[in-house]
């Protein structure tokens, strides 16, 4: 009897007097992140942990480039605190999206602050994210932006940071190791989106489409394209969701080269983790070289 009165004041105790770090997060004191696309939203989650919600603007299955906000897509941004970008002219419409939403209070944040930027012919490439000292940059730019709106969280968002870091190093570690001694460094992708991995490990993108993802090969380009695989002994064409996969297998067929995939975290695929994704990426391409 007396047990049974102990264990029922027990269930009377208030889950917050029982909060200790890294415990269950009352739902109303999370932090609530509006980012505009997947990756964005994964590198959040991944920092942000139990203390933050997040949603994601753009619809999963929607390309990211040249994209117009509608108005269904961005309930998100009403209740945020922090609205998630990646900057470099890839969500040009955040600033008027978030205005229209009424919410006042929310901080934008540029995950690809301090960035020195690439280019492309004239225009500035924006695929940060798919670069692993990008990743981590932008990884460790949501963190403090976390630790500013939510400071008693910032022991959560520092081992969170560094735990991501280290997933990233060590699939580019592996992937180091795995390509060290390959004489070829090019590899044949969907759309130009991995320059800033190409700069980071001293390789060559040749893409079927550009860097906008923006329609498909005229019949001259691809015919090139071809000509280039052949000449090149391309043995692989990766092929991405959003960007002309069935151009890439006519590519591959035609070259005698083989379809694998490959991630641009633009959009959530093969329900991996963002960490997955990219070391699924570099173990691919380093096998390509062989
Ligand atoms: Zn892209």
């Amino acid at each position: 009897m007396q047990r049974r009165s102990l264990l029922a004041a027990m269930a009377l105790i208030p889950v917050f007097q029982m909060a200790v770090p890294g415990a269950a997060i009352a739902a109303e004191k999370k932090v609530k992140v509006a980012a505009t696309f997947d990756a964005m939203a994964e590198i959040a989650k991944a920092v942000g942990g139990n203390r933050v919600t997040v949603s994601t603007l753009i619809p999963p299955g929607v390309e990211p480039h040249e994209y117009s906000p509608r108005p269904g897509d961005m309930r998100g941004l009403a209740g945020a605190d922090l609205v998630i970008k990646n900057g470099l002219g890839l969500e040009p419409w955040t600033e008027k999206a978030l205005k229209a939403s009424g919410n006042g209070r929310a901080k934008i944040v540029v995950a690809s602050q301090g960035v020195t930027p690439m280019k492309i012919g004239a225009a500035i490439d924006p695929h940060l994210w798919i670069s692993p000292s990008g990743a981590i940059l932008e990884a460790e730019n949501i963190a403090k932006a976390l630790e500013a709106a939510d400071p008693a969280g910032a022991a959560v968002y520092k081992k969170n940071l560094a735990a991501f870091a280290s997933g990233i190093k060590a699939a580019s570690d592996a992937f180091r190791k795995a390509a060290a001694g390959s004489k070829n460094r090019t590899f044949v992708t969907g759309h130009a989106a991995f320059g800033y991995l190409c700069r980071d490990f001293g390789l060559k993108q040749v893409s079927v489409e550009n860097v906008y993802a923006e329609g498909e090969p005229s019949a001259r380009q691809l015919a090139e394209l071809v000509s280039f695989c052949r000449k090149n002994h391309v043995k692989t064409v990766f092929a991405e969701e959003l960007a002309s996969p069935a151009v890439s297998r006519t590519l591959a067929r035609e070259c005698g080269a083989k379809v694998v995939p490959i991630y641009t975290m633009e959009s959530p695929e093969d329900k991996l983790s963002f960490t997955a994704r990219m070391s699924q990426n570099l173990k691919h391409i380093a096998e390509s070289f062989r």
